[in-house]
């Protein structure tokens, strides 16, 4: 019978010292391996190029190193680049590279499928599969990085977790991988430069304020009325605005971090005065901004965006309340990389 390896980068480094402790090495030992599989992000033991020959081997031996392989890149003509990787058991995951002149932002997944329902994304048709875990988040983070300096000659600057899944459906995984990004042992990179986008789940949304997180948040909120809102994101049966509301609140008393509201506006389901007035009074509950983002059509699906002038009418009734707004266009839409496109067509 042949037994199963570990996946040696689901030990914290505690657990790495005592290995080799128990193996009757010295745990610092443990240190050094667990610096090339996350701040040198190695994929395989060999690279552990000062750590002895029969010290690989044995490793080799105990554990794997599952990782990730980018197996598809695409290019789009904006200069947006799409990743197809394939994890350790054959699925797959996208996750988006997004230049600027000022920046280059990952977008990372975060589950295989999602585990909510929105009507208007195709990641929502594929069901979800099975959480990613930590280190196939923070691999992800390093692909983008490479190919950022490769293509663009400058590091990765910022993360958004706006690819497949709902993080909060995999809350500790996501924290852990975060963890790992953020600390100068992994990549070192600033919470500051990272925002975790949900749909919103209120008692997920209180745990971060709790566990104190540093990184930014933000809601996909696309309507302020329950009726709308459920329409389009069935779950908002279970999580009503109220709730939603309630949560941002304790998150605001906790970290004093505006939160930014992702919004679409859709002809013949919010783009009426009704609907302005009552995102202008969501948003007075907690200091805030709104991001309007460009609908992007998915296979056979009879949602439109807005004319112009409907979002214009937004725009206008949240600055005259002092709201800070932005229009946000997508980037990638030729390959299918822009927000809500993600499902692996391949
Ligand atoms: N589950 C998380 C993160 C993934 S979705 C969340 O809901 O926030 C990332 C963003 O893309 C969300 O704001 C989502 O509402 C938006 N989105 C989904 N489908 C879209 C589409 N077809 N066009 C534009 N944005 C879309």
């Amino acid at each position: 019978m042949t037994v199963k390896k570990k996946d040696i980068r689901a030990l914290t480094k505690d657990q790495l010292r005592d290995f080799f402790e128990i193996q009757g090495d010295k745990p610092f030992r443990g240190n050094q391996v667990y610096e090339w599989l996350w701040r040198k992000s190695a994929h395989s033991f060999e690279d552990m190029t000062n750590i002895s020959k029969a010290t690989r081997q044995m490793l080799e031996d105990n554990f794997v190193i599952n990782h990730i392989e980018v197996d598809t890149i695409q290019r789009s003509t904006d200069g947006t680049v799409k990743n197809a990787v394939r994890l350790f058991d054959g699925l797959i995951v996208e996750s988006v590279l997004i230049p600027t002149k000022t920046r280059t932002t990952a977008c990372v997944s975060s589950q295989v499928g999602c585990s909510l329902d929105c009507t208007f994304c195709a990641t929502a048709r594929l069901k979800r599969m099975r959480n990613l875990n930590p280190d196939e988040i923070f691999d992800q983070v390093v692909a983008i990085d490479k190919e950022s300096r490769l293509y663009y000659n400058r590091p990765l600057s910022n993360i958004v977790f706006m690819g497949m899944g709902e993080p909060l459906m995999n809350y500790n995984n996501v924290i852990k991988a975060i963890d790992k990004i953020t600390s100068p042992e992994g990549l070192g990179m600033s919470p500051k430069r990272i925002t975790l986008s949900t749909s919103g789940v209120p008692k997920m949304i209180k745990k971060l304020a709790d566990d104190e997180v540093k990184f930014h948040l933000a809601v996909s909120l696309h309507s302020a009325i329950d009726e709308v809102r459920t329409s389009i994101m069935p779950f908002n049966k279970t999580f009503p605005l109220t709730d939603l509301k309630e949560s941002l609140e304790y998150w605001y008393s906790k970290t004093k971090r505006k939160i930014t509201y992702e919004y679409i506006v859709w002809q013949g389901i919010n783009d009426t005065q009704k609907d302005i007035d009552a995102l202008v009074k969501f948003c007075k509950a907690v200091p805030c901004k709104v991001n309007i983002i460009e609908y992007n059509p998915i296979d056979d699906s009879e949602f439109q965006q807005a004319p112009n002038e409907a979002i214009n009418k937004y725009i206008y009734h949240l600055e005259k309340n002092r709201i800070v707004v932005n229009l946000r266009r997508s980037r990638g839409k030729d390959i299918d990389a822009a927000c809500g496109q993600l499902a692996n067509k391949s």
